[in-house]
């Protein structure tokens, strides 16, 4: 029986954290109504699927147009809730998601459609193969707070084409952003159904990973992360990982300095630093360092902090408080191990709580938490190397994987030290763009997760491989249908040398063993 304790209704709030007013506060999500949920999703899904791909894509057609209409909106509704400037919501989450729609309605057939599976070996050329792909069925979704319209859409908007139907649980602290795509795509006339928010926080969060959804795609940290893999083991559940990130930038000695340190500074300051593919520490070749790190100061120096609402804003404020002493105690860490802090380390509270100077760090080591562990707020660390074997080791030397970049006049020596470069996306000469490209896949190596979304990969994800074999002489007994013996034995051994014997006389003596051997068995 539920105890007291368990039966009071947890509640949470969307606090705008450049002024900490409380937009809206809701209720969690129960354990009960996330099973309800779920259980509603699977009746809805059959319908969903078999209303077919162009009713689906139409729909979506329909969702970015409305979405179109209202980009302002909802781009003003993601910066009072998460705090990052209004330009930035317009393009890294609302065109993001466009550009998302634009992909799946571009290439959704081609990637969906059946593909034929020609046979290679001899004994199943009459046979006919091809690849089917079916929708899971229902998809749990959880999200973080970071971006929080653009991750839980496209992965949502993916789902949903695939003929899958949809429980997204938002992070706790943004859950207005999925409230207005639940509007939307209602709006876009998709069944109620097909798309539920189960707002709510951690607890609502396992209570959906322990529900009857047949794979998840979780984005947030790896400790997160971890705990669901392993709840996920327990009953074999798909999952996908999208997990944290400590992306390293590389500057190579032939690297354009103006060019390198502004996207050094947009790379670790966009989203005040809380993007899973923030330039999280910076490694620059030894006759550039000292250059580089003056062009960064004075770039930061310039850089405009406050409320995200005011369009003069180009670094916004922390999510929280506690983010914020996340920041401050690696920040300390780092002074305490010999860093030198050339601009920003302190909170700017005159703003508001939540504000931290953009910070540029000098003379790490990896022994300081800010080269190991991830800050994800605006501090940008910088070293320097001299060898681009030292540059590849350093950028190594990491638990994450999941981007990085390179900064070199060389593209194909850039190419080439990407290809050494153990993380799921390398940038040759661009930072964090690579999110909204659509056609690119998402996702890391190592602990910062695993599989994919966005693009084709990120389709693919969304439904099981079903492979359908059709035998073309349905009036035919195989030959290897037992009568083991002697006869079959040599008809097999035959049957093998014929198609890997070594040289044209080995597999005709196969070719007379094996059709021999089925004469006389015929006989
Ligand atoms: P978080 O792990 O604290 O929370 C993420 C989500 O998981 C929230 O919705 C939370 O309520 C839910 N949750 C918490 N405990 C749960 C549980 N036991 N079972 C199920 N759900 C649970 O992460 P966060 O602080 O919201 O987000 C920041 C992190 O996300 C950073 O590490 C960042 O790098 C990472 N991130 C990764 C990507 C990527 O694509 N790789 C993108 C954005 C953010």
């Amino acid at each position: 029986m539920a105890t007291n304790a368990q039966m009071v209704t947890r509640k949470i709030a969307s606090v705008n954290p450049a002024t900490g007013e409380v937009l809206r506060e809701f209720d969690c999500v129960s354990s009960g109504e996330v099973h309800e949920a779920v259980g509603r999703a699977r009746e809805a899904q059959m319908d969903w699927q078999n209303r077919g791909l162009p009713e689906r894509l139409g729909m979506l057609r329909k969702f970015q147009r409305i979405l179109h209409a209202r980009k302002n909106e909802v781009a003003e509704c993601i910066t009072r809730e998460s705090g990052k400037p209004v330009s930035e919501a317009l393009v890294t989450e609302v065109s993001v998601v466009l550009d998302a729609v634009r992909f799946l309605i571009e290439n959704a057939h081609g990637v969906l459609q059946d593909e034929p599976i020609p046979h290679g070996n001899l004994a199943t050329r009459l046979k006919r193969g091809k690849l089917a792909r079916a929708p899971y069925g229902v998809i749990g979704i959880v999200s973080p707070w970071n971006y929080p319209f653009s991750i839980p859409a496209t992965e949502t908007l993916a789902a949903l084409v695939a003929g899958n139907t949809v429980v997204l649980k938002p992070s706790e602290l943004t859950s207005m952003g999925a409230m207005e795509l639940q509007s939307m795509l209602r709006a876009a006339e998709i069944p109620e159904n097909a798309f539920q928010v189960a707002v709510g926080d951690g607890l609502t969060g396992s209570a959906l990973v322990a529900s009857e959804i047949d794979k998840l795609v979780f984005t947030g940290s790896v400790a997160t992360g971890k705990r669901i893999a392993a709840a996920a083991a327990e009953r074999l559940l798909p999952v996908v990982l999208e997990l944290g990130g400590k992306d390293p930038m590389i500057v190579l000695d032939d690297a354009d300095l103006d060019v390198a340190s502004s996207a050094a500074v947009w790379g670790a300051f966009v989203n005040a630093g809380q993007a899973c593919l923030s330039v999280e520490r910076c490694y620059v070749h030894r006759d550039l360092y000292r250059k580089f790190l003056e062009l960064c100061v004075e770039k930061v120096k310039a850089l405009r902090v406050g409320n995200g609402m005011d369009p003069e804003t180009e670094v916004g404020p922390l999510i929280t408080e506690r983010q914020l002493r996340l920041v401050e105690a690696h920040v300390l860490d780092a002074k305490q191990q010999g860093a030198r802090v050339l601009a920003g380390g302190e909170r700017l509270t005159g703003l508001g709580t939540n504000f931290y100077a953009p910070t540029i760090l000098a003379d790490v080591s990896h022994d300081m938490r800010v080269m190991h562990e991830e800050t994800f707020g605006p501090v940008l660390p910088v070293t320097s190397f001299e060898t681009e074997e030292e540059a590849v080791t350093l950028a190594n030397d990491s638990l994450y994987g999941l981007a990085a970049s390179v900064w070199t006049g060389d593209s194909r020596r850039g190419e080439r030290l990407a290809r050494q470069i153990h993380a799921g996306t390398v940038m040759v000469n661009d930072v964090v763009s690579c999110f909204a490209i659509s056609e690119a896949p998402h996702g890391g190596v190592k602990a910062s997760g695993i599989g994919r979304t966005h693009g084709r990969f990120g389709l693919q994800e969304m439904v099981w491989l079903k492979y359908i074999d059709t035998d073309l002489m349905p009036k035919m007994k195989k030959s290897w249908w037992y009568g083991y013996g002697p006869a079959f034995r040599q008809q097999m051994e035959g049957f093998v040398d014929l198609q890997f014997g070594r040289g044209l006389s080995a597999r005709l003596r196969g070719a007379i063993a094996a059709i021999g051997t089925v004469y006389r068995k015929k006989l």
